[in-house]
């Protein structure tokens, strides 16, 4: 359960001594961050630069009032769920209802009672730890759901979704996008040669080998399939890809892997597709790019392996590349 002290809790409320009276009941019921703000606008703005996981909103404000205020609040993408408690005059039931419907989770009336806001706060405690370890929890999901066990790096859920989007990006803004793909050669070889176990390793030194050496928080990485990767190089032209690709090829063909101790030498092939080695007039789409990678990485392999074989020049752009 959360910490009561380190929760913060916004007070939204107009007359001076109103507000007071409530600070002092929260700070001694142990609520130490308390902001307090005289309107409603003020709140909204508060929120701006801070979550409030909880809101005590009286319903009558300036400017925008609680109500108002209640609704603003539910309507926006806020990063964390806000508890919301309407201050009322008396229990007046009309009031009560119009404060649920407008989004709050429950009223206090005042004068406030020092026990009743202790009450309606741990209850409020519980919905906020609730939520927050659900909020959680999804997010562990989420990052496991994108992820391939073996080697850590996304896997193909995750590489047809963030590709679509880097690919409506790279139209947008006319920028240019490549993609490079990769397939271990004889790699069935080494799992008959050295078992199943070996090749696990063979495939996780692999993938350290290529994604450390491609650029940090722009180029990313995805496992298609067995010993099947895709390296995605945004504002990365055909000839530029094609260079990082020799590049990765070398990478992987000069220094040997390493098992138990003995070296194995690996090789891979890589076929390279650009956004705009599509034909201006054609829409480039996901399958597109990604057939036409998987055609020129099949040239690498029928071509003798350990090579890399891109797109043919379309645009004045693919002149000089090796085709
Ligand atoms: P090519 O040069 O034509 O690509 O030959 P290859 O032997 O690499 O191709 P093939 O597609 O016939 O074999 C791929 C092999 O990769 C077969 C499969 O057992 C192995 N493989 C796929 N996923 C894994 C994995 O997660 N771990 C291990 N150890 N092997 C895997
Ligand atoms: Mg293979
Ligand atoms: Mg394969």
């Amino acid at each position: 359960m959360m910490e009561q002290q380190s929760l913060p809790i916004l007070i939204a409320v107009a007359d001076p001594a109103d507000r007071k009276a409530l600070g002092k009941a929260l700070a001694d019921a142990g609520y130490r961050k308390v902001v307090s703000v005289a309107d409603g606008r003020k709140a909204i703005a508060a929120m701006a630069g801070e979550l409030f996981p909880i809101v005590i909103a009286d319903s009558r404000l300036s400017g925008m009032d609680g109500f108002e205020l209640c609704r603003t609040l539910r309507a926006r993408e806020l990063p964390g769920y806000v508890y919301i408690l309407m201050l009322t005059r008396g229990n007046r039931k009309s009031e009560i209802l119009k404060g649920l419907e407008a989004g709050a989770d429950t009223h206090l009336a005042r004068p406030v009672d020092p026990a009743d806001l202790a009450a309606r706060l741990k209850a409020a405690l519980r919905v906020i730890d609730l939520e927050r370890s659900l909020r959680l929890t999804n997010e562990e999901v989420r990052a496991l759901s994108i992820r391939d066990p073996l080697t850590g790096i996304f896997n193909r859920v995750y590489l047809s979704e963030r590709l679509h989007q880097e690919i409506k990006r790279s139209q947008r803004y006319g920028h240019p996008l490549s993609i490079v793909m990769s397939d271990i050669d004889h790699f069935k070889d080494v799992n008959d040669q050295h078992g199943h176990r070996a090749g696990d390793q063979i495939l996780k030194d692999f993938v350290s080998r290529i994604s450390g050496s491609i650029r940090i928080d722009v180029d990313w990485m995805a496992r298609y399939g067995g010993e099947e990767f895709l390296i995605v190089l945004p504002e990365t032209d055909l000839p530029s890809a094609y260079i990082v690709a020799e590049r990765l090829r070398r990478l992987v063909a000069e220094t040997p892997f390493l098992l138990r101790g003995k070296e194995l030498r690996i090789t891979s092939s890589f076929g390279v597709a650009s956004y705009r080695s599509v034909r201006q007039s054609e829409k480039v789409s996901f399958d597109g790019l990604m057939e036409q990678a998987d055609e020129f990485l099949y040239q690498a392999k029928r071509e003798g392996r350990n090579t890399v074989r891109g797109a043919r020049p379309v645009g004045p752009e693919m002149k000089g590349c090796a085709a």
